[in-house]
């Protein structure tokens, strides 16, 4: 029997407006520091324990049927592996960018189409996180406190993925409730989500700035008019569920508005300072059971007399994706550690997103290689982890757009240095 994260920090069930009895940000270990709180060290070797024992004996069979985890979620939502950012008065347990990317790591070594399930409910939880009022925080941020359910993040449409100003969906309002219509395009959970955190165009002057001409809505799934389509048949995280989804005539009340007409522009791009590091995070556990997997069959495998790892091309192929883990990880240990400060971290958060995105791809193709013709089937687990790898160079701002981000930001650097 596993111990729940919630015994490892002292975080009562059903007790609301308890007192953390330890925080585990780092403000308490004092500045420059690599290691890990004991607290921190426990509730990872619980999620590894959960990724090892729970996620990887099923992870191929998930890939293979694409059946969504609810078994998985059911289990992690039972030993407080789920919704830990969420804060204690409102049920959760309060932890840090940080915390969440230490279990997020380990969950995806074990399968990322079953952590992106759990990541994207973060995801759709983070508007709401960040600029909820208190009741919109107790009634959707509670129930999934309450219960194993999810929420989903509802930008994406068919014409606009990387220009989210070009967002057609449309909310009128109407008396005291907003009328939404429009289509919505790749969404994580979209088919399984108990809620969804939407952006809609309010301002219908094509001119208006985005930063004013958008709003950001909680959803309820069951609201009359809300259909997702198929789920989608994806290259890899297959686990994961995919969808479009068409809202026509949605009626939504004025309450769940977040902030107010016109801020949901704001609120979108700002969730992605919280939620890149642990995007980053997924991919580093990606990388890590890609190194493990060469490393391991390298010392198996024989040719010209000695096992693999003895040439030099391959050995150097293991330093290459050794050097890619360590320094990923550190890049979103960072981005997270500054978010959980308090501070702006939107150059950090894409450099850790873009830079382990690639380090994942090239790990996976690497640990293909290192298996040779095993390496392309589907009896070993890399061809799946090849697969799985791409999607973190799109999802969150893809590698192109994570470049745009911080080419502006080093210009703006070079600016205030008066160069
Ligand atoms: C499996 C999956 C899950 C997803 N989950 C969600 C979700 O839960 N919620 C959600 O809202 N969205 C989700 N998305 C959508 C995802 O965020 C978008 O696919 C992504 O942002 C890219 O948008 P796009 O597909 O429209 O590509 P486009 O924006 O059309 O881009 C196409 C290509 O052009 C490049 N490009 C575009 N603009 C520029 C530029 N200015 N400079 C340089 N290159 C540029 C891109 O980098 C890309 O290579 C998901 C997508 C997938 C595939």
């Amino acid at each position: 029997m596993m111990t729940s994260l919630r015994k490892i920090f002292n975080v009562n069930f059903g007790v609301r407006n308890a007192t953390r009895a330890y925080s585990a940000d780092h403000k308490n270990l004092g500045g420059m520091t690599f290691e890990l709180s004991e607290t921190q060290k426990e509730f990872q070797q619980l999620a590894r324990k959960f990724a090892r024992e729970e996620i990887i004996p099923v992870a191929a069979e998930h890939d293979r049927t694409g059946k969504y985890p609810w078994d998985i979620i059911k289990k992690a939502h039972s030993l407080g592996l789920m919704n830990g950012h969420i804060p204690q008065e409102f049920g959760g347990m309060g932890l840090g960018v940080f915390d969440g990317c230490l279990v997020a790591e380990e969950l995806a070594y074990g399968c990322t189409g079953i952590m992106t399930a759990l990541e994207a409910s973060g995801l759709g939880q983070t508007p709401v996180l960040i600029s909820g009022n208190t009741e919109q925080k107790k009634k959707y941020l509670g129930r999934l406190v309450d219960e194993p359910l999810v929420a989903a993040y509802c930008v994406t449409e068919p014409g606009a993925g990387s220009d989210v100003n070009g967002v057609k969906t449309r909310a009128v309002k109407k008396g005291d409730e907003y009328i939404i219509n429009g289509q919505k395009m790749w969404i994580t959970n979209g088919g399984v989500a108990n809620w969804y955190f939407l952006l809609a165009r309010t301002d219908p002057d094509p001119k208006a700035p985005a930063s004013k001409a958008f709003t950001g809505f909680i959803v309820e799934r069951d609201t009359p008019g809300i259909t997702p389509g198929r789920k989608e048949l994806n290259m890899g995280q297959k686990a994961s569920d995919t969808r479009g989804i068409t809202f026509e005539d949605v009626r939504v009340p004025k309450e769940n508005v977040l902030v107010g007409e016109g801020a949901g522009f704001v609120i979108a791009m700002q969730t992605f300072d919280k939620t890149r590091p642990p995007v980053a995070a997924g991919a580093v556990g990606l990388a890590q059971r890609a190194l493990d997997e060469a490393l391991k069959y390298s010392l198996e495998r024989k040719a010209f007399g000695v096992p693999i790892v003895r040439h030099q091309a391959v050995a150097f192929m293991l330093a290459d994706m050794a050097i890619g883990v360590e320094t990923a990880r550190l890049a979103w240990q960072k981005a997270a550690y500054i978010v959980d400060q308090g501070k702006r971290n939107s150059l950090e958060a894409s450099i850790a997103k873009a830079y382990a995105a690639d380090v994942a791809n090239k790990c996976a193709t690497d640990a293909v290689q290192i298996h040779g013709g095993n390496g392309f089937n589907s009896d070993y687990p890399v061809e799946k982890l090849m697969r799985d790898a791409k999607i973190y160079q799109i999802y969150e701002g893809t590698a192109q757009i994570q470049r745009l981000i911080i080419s502006r930001a080093v210009l703006d650097k070079a600016k205030e240095g008066g160069l």
